[in-house]
């Protein structure tokens, strides 16, 4: 086999086998095909596409390219959730306590945030002490005593994935749906769990800005994950307006807990409620409204914030910041950003609000950055409310006052204020 032939065969729209797509996989990651005849490759997939079984073997490749993590001790127990990506999006601080609460299991790796879009590892490092690194025995111990770990994702897992992305990401390469969903599940499938909820992000502030595209890449995702005999349930949501009121790592566990305390924002509970009720419904096998209701008794009861306590705890993590939730608001320099005329809020722009937030230092431009826990913004007002001149309708914080100027131009270019009041915007566009 030659990886020129694979790639002239791809590049006129044919299916490739099996056997050419491991040839290609193992042949990249053991350095006998280069750089420049992959990224050849993964442009002729961008442009011609790949067929469900294609997808199947590529995901198959790649998950096969390192570890894969045994949770079969959990039985049909063990659930995760991923979502494509967003702005405010703190969902798996929230259902992940809960799930466990419920007699479920999480063992979930997670990543960190990079340009825009935040990362679920950042944030619950804003609680000092938090390991986001365990050796595999200690991660399923504390699997099996507490129901709950998450830590940062191995590069032992999907090391094929990890690669590729990398090489996609510097030659225009990522948005492709077969390449996107066999990157997502090789890493899902090799974290091991039996049952996955995906929340496939739409909007100006995700990767698939589209509807249509949403779906296909939802599908696209369920029909891998079945194909590998796990259970998969999508839900497919808008990122046009960041999830929630807080962006920023610090602030976003501070949001995360007023979810659980029965006191979040409306369509960040929604979203956390559907979410959760969905993996329960999987994991335990029981119906979406049994489970829903499970869900709902967990939060109202307090059990799932008990259950956030002793997660953080146990990870080493200061769980007095969990029970005394206000402290994570702290910041060395806070401005209010004012409205700047009278009316409605038409436009929250969530890619806007992520770039803002990063320029005040809560993400990263290059990888190697420094987070700065306590930077983000904290919003007073939502899509559609009516506001005052000069009524406060976000807080900046930063330890970097000369942030501010910077993020306050991003804020103006992104948030609209209009006489007529916008329509309500949809928030689980479809569960698949
Ligand atoms: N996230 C991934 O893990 N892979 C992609 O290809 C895109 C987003």
């Amino acid at each position: 086999m030659r990886i020129y032939d694979i790639i002239t065969k791809k590049k006129r729209g044919l299916p490739l086998s099996r056997e050419e797509i491991d040839f290609a996989i193992n042949g990249y990651m053991d350095r006998s095909i280069a750089d420049y005849q992959m990224s050849a490759l993964t442009m002729a997939i961008c442009l011609k596409g790949m067929n469900e079984n294609e997808t199947l073997c590529l995901t198959s490749a790649m998950l096969h390219s390192g570890e894969t993590i045994d949770l079969s001790m959990f039985g049909d127990l063990s659930v995760d959730k991923h979502s494509t990506g967003g702005v405010g999006d703190k969902t798996t601080l929230v259902v992940a306590p809960i799930v466990a609460s419920l007699g479920c299991k999480v063992a979930k790796m997670s990543g960190r945030g990079l340009g825009f879009t935040g990362g679920t590892v950042d944030k619950l490092e804003s609680l000092c002490g938090y390991k986001t690194s365990l050796s595999p025995s200690d991660f399923l111990s504390q699997v099996e005593k507490t129901g709950v770990c998450v830590i940062g994702q191995s590069g032992d897992l999907a090391p094929a994935d990890k690669k590729l992305y990398a090489l996609r990401d510097v030659t225009a390469t990522v948005d492709s749906i077969p390449l996107i969903a066999s990157s997502i599940m090789s890493k899902k499938l090799a974290s091991g769990s039996h049952s996955i909820v995906l929340d496939v992000k739409c909007g100006n502030g995700a990767f698939m800005k589209e509807r249509d595209d949403a779906v296909s890449l939802a599908n696209a995702m369920i029909s891998i994950g079945r194909g590998f005999g796990r259970n998969v349930r999508a839900l497919v949501t808008n990122m046009d307006v960041p999830l929630g009121y807080a962006i920023g790592n610090s602030l976003e566990v501070w949001e995360a807990v007023q979810v659980l305390m029965g006191r979040g924002e409306t369509h960040l509970t929604e979203l956390c409620v559907s979410l959760a009720s969905n993996m329960v419904s999987l994991a335990l096998k029981i119906d979406i409204d049994d489970a829903e209701e499970r869900v709902i008794n967990a939060v109202s009861s307090g059990l799932a914030l008990k259950k956030m306590i002793e997660w953080i705890s146990y990870q080493g993590g200061d769980s007095s910041l969990i029970a005394n939730p206000d402290k994570l608001l702290e910041a060395k320099y806070k401005k209010e950003y004012v409205a700047k005329k009278s009316g409605y809020i038409t436009r929250i722009n969530a890619e806007g609000l992520g770039i803002a937030s990063m320029h005040l230092g809560a993400g990263r431009v290059k990888k190697e950055d420094k987070i700065d826990f306590s930077a983000g913004i904290l919003l007073c007002k939502s899509f559609g409310d009516l506001v005052k001149e000069g009524e406060t309708i976000a807080l900046m914080q930063s330890s970097s006052i000369s942030s501010f100027s910077d993020c306050e131009a991003i804020l103006n270019e992104s948030i609209d204020i209009s006489d007529t009041p916008p329509e309500k915007p949809e928030l689980i566009y479809t569960v698949l």
